[in-house]
């Protein structure tokens, strides 16, 4: 670089596959309604936090030390909650579950190998695979935003990927799969199958989860998170049940002492008041489903959602639309195909101030 000029990330010796990649982000912007990172609205209740002050208290005495390295009070918290029989030797934690999606591409993907997702889906699948040096195949979702069966199984056998994404509920879709697709696939895939449900709390009830899925199953990797229903994202746990060799091979990988005491306590106090927390999830399905309907009354292409936020559109130019909801004040996504948006479901407050800001848009428009 020239004397005096501001170094460049260009001018340093970065791996050649990141060169000019731009970082994952959702704007962070401070306005009055949120309704783009699928956060869930409610904040925790009084009692969780009292808890919480004490179990910092508690632990921060012994604060020199490092932290439960397998972390196995919370991964026995995380198993009772899971519930399907499963124990402790099933179950693994990280920081949020992009860290433990991480630390399976780290284990079962790696340069030579690839891994396959249906797009559209969550953005953060092929920035993590290729971030480990991994090649990303895109297979399709249909025109519903469904999986065919048919199709996934002939994709998975013609590409023949170390790891296959499925994701239900689907971000940014909202689309949930039946268990009977996933076990297509999990019988075809010749490597290991992830499937993402960090939105399947608030799937319809009745939606069964690729957890019954487990047993016989031990390529079969199901993740969840505590970021969305359980209302905990400013604590980043993500975590995920398999076959106990699976956990084995994801300690190869892992940092040691990856999971900081506060956030194996935090978890903790969090899945103790798990009743409270989850309390807010018929309340946002309710406002979920209102919101679809509303949409769809006013004429939109509205995706079938299962999950906590709702896919819209279809607009020539969704950027503006985007831009216009943000003027008064009411922060969405610019996420999905083209000509879509979505809007994460917030409290009533909330959804009623951005479909009020979206009428006055599109009559605006007009
Ligand atoms: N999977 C999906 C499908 C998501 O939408 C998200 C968050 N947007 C994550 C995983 C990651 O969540 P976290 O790291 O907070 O657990």
């Amino acid at each position: 670089p020239a004397a005096g000029r501001p170094v460049r990330l260009s001018d340093l010796p970065i791996r050649d596959d990141l060169r000019g990649r731009s970082p994952y982000g959702a704007p962070q912007i401070d306005v009055p309604v949120r309704l783009n990172t699928n956060e869930n609205p409610y904040g925790p209740p009084a009692g969780l936090v009292a808890d919480l002050a004490e179990a910092v208290r508690r632990d921060a005495a012994d604060l020199n030390r490092y932290p439960d390295r397998d972390a196995v009070a919370l991964r026995e918290d995380l198993a009772a909650y899971l519930g399907h029989g499963l124990h402790a030797a099933q179950v693994w934690a990280a920081n949020g579950s992009n860290e433990v999606l991480q630390q399976i591409l780290q284990a079962f993907g790696g340069p030579g190998r690839s891994a396959m997702g249906f797009e559209p889906s969550y953005s953060m699948h092929p920035i993590i695979t290729t971030g480990a040096s991994t090649r990303w195949i895109t297979g399709a979702r249909e025109d519903d935003f469904g999986l065919d069966p048919e199709k996934a199984v002939a994709a998975i056998e013609e590409h023949r990927p170390d790891i296959v994404f499925l994701t239900s509920p689907n971000n940014p879709t909202g689309t949930a799969l039946p268990l009977e697709a996933v076990q297509r696939v999990v019988q075809a895939a010749p490597g290991m199958v992830v499937v993402d449900e960090a939105y399947f709390e608030f799937a319809r009830t009745g939606t069964p989860s690729a957890l019954t899925l487990l047993p016989g199953n031990p390529r079969l990797i199901v993740t969840r998170t505590m970021s969305k229903a359980f209302a905990m994202a400013g604590t980043r746990l993500g975590y995920l049940a398999a076959d106990p060799a699976v956990i084995e091979a994801l300690l190869l990988v892992r940092l040691p002492y990856h999971l900081s005491t506060l956030t194996q306590a935090a978890a903790r106090v969090a899945l103790a008041h798990q009743g409270e927390l989850l309390g807010t999830v018929d309340r946002l399905r309710a406002e979920r489903d209102a919101c679809v309907l509303r949409l769809r009354e006013q004429g939109l292409s509205v995706a079938d959602s299962d999950a906590n936020f709702v896919l819209f559109g279809r607009f020539p130019d969704r950027h503006a639309v985007w831009e216009a909801l943000l003027a008064r004040g009411v922060l969405i996504r610019e996420v999905g195909p083209p000509q879509w948006l979505r809007v994460s479901i917030g409290t009533a407050g909330e959804t009623a101030a951005f479909h009020e800001a979206l009428t006055a848009v599109l009559a605006f428009s007009d």
